[in-house]
């Protein structure tokens, strides 16, 4: 009798510390996207933060490169993730808030290589459905700045679209693509 309460224990043990490691970061989530590329953060890897995600968050990075990543992806070609999940500290590290999109694993910063950054933020306007879609920084060359593009995984999506742009020395958020 006791023998088998052991080896539960034990067998608990390893199933519970199979469940606190981390994800696979080779796993797609995706035809084309792995868990890898919203999750890789150079500050992260610099500053020794473990940037995983966990399973709410995992839900949510899936949710939006089905619906935001993969179409930019079959219509575009190559897409690259800047930022996708950020955990609390790396967000605090980077001066971002815990409460931004990126922290829930609801946001990616993107861009791709076939088109202008306005072009992109363009058209997941005119295409998809989205929370948040933000071109950020845009500047003479067509490659400058990012996009930023969230997606609510409970439905609540606003549709936004703004423009984030340095004014004397502060980002100032327009309503619209400027
Ligand atoms: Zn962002």
């Amino acid at each position: 009798m006791k023998i088998k309460v052991i080896l539960l224990t034990i067998f608990l043990i390893f199933l519970l510390s199979n469940t606190l490691e981390s994800h696979d970061p080779t796993m797609k989530l995706s035809k084309n996207f792995t868990l890898r590329e919203l999750t890789r953060s150079q500050t992260a890897l610099r500053k020794g933060i473990h940037n995983e995600p966990n399973e709410e968050h995992l839900i949510a990075l899936t949710v939006l490169v089905h619906k935001v990543l993969q179409p930019i992806r079959d219509k575009f070609g190559t897409v690259s993730c800047n930022s996708g999940y950020r955990c609390a500290e790396l967000c605090e590290i980077l001066g971002s808030s815990a409460k931004s999109s990126h922290c829930r694993g609801e946001a990616v910063d993107c861009e791709a290589y076939s088109i202008s950054n306005r072009e992109l933020a363009q058209w997941i306007k005119d295409n998809l459905e989205f929370d948040q879609v933000i071109l950020e920084y845009p500047g003479k060359d067509p490659r400058d700045g990012w996009v930023h593009v969230s997606y609510r995984r409970d439905g609540e999506n606003r549709n936004e679209v703004l423009t984030a742009i340095r004014e004397e020395g502060k980002t100032v958020y327009k309503k619209g693509l400027q």
